[in-house]
């Protein structure tokens, strides 16, 4: 794996890494088939279990993303938060603070109805931090779509020192 640039702005902490995930509500998936590439902006929910992070989609159940991970499951997502520009006397100095998570994860379609309304629930609390309940019907008629994350990064670029 390639290392960061700046190692000075990536994070470790888990609680750091969890708060962005609860904050950035929308993921980019990228995909790609044939030298074919595809990023799809998506909700998503995650479960963070020792480490281990889990990502949850839903989706309507035709379309080209889920053609192209029918036949490539293998992924690469990213998602970002606290976006504070801030200004400078140059133009170079001008610049954006952010915090992002990117990583890579196996898509697998999940078909089990138990896991299907336990991954729409914490879909929910991810976007909306409140415990929801699905029922059957209503797993039926979406597709949900787990990510299993086999390794991500976490990264922080502040405001520089002199401008807070
Ligand atoms: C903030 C945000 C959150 C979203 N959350 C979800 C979610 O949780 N679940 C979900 O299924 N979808 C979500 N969407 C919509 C998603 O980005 C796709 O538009 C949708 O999933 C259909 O994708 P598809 O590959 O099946 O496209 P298709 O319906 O098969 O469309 C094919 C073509 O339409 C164009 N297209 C598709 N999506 C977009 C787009 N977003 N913008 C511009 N052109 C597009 C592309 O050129 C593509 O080749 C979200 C979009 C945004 C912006």
């Amino acid at each position: 794996m390639h290392g960061m640039t700046k190692r000075e702005f990536q994070i470790t902490d888990p609680a750091e890494i969890t708060r962005i995930l609860d904050t950035a509500k929308v993921l980019r998936l990228g995909l790609a088939v044939d030298n074919e590439p595809y990023i799809v902006p998506m909700n998503y929910g995650y479960t963070m279990e020792d480490g281990k992070l889990t990502l949850y989609l839903h989706s309507a159940v035709r379309g080209k993303k889920l053609d192209m991970l029918r036949k490539n499951p293998n992924v690469f997502f990213e998602l970002d938060c606290d976006h504070v520009p801030f200004e400078g006397k140059v133009p170079c100095q001008y610049g954006l603070a952010y915090s992002s998570v990117m990583g890579k994860a196996k898509a697998v379609f999940v078909e089990d109805v138990e896991e299907k309304m336990t991954a729409m629930s914490v879909l929910m609390k991810t976007q909306i931090g409140r415990e929801f309940t699905f029922n059957e019907r209503l797993v039926s008629i979406v597709a949900v779509i787990r990510l299993d994350v086999s390794e991500f990064t976490a990264k922080h670029r502040p405001i520089p020192e002199n401008l807070r």
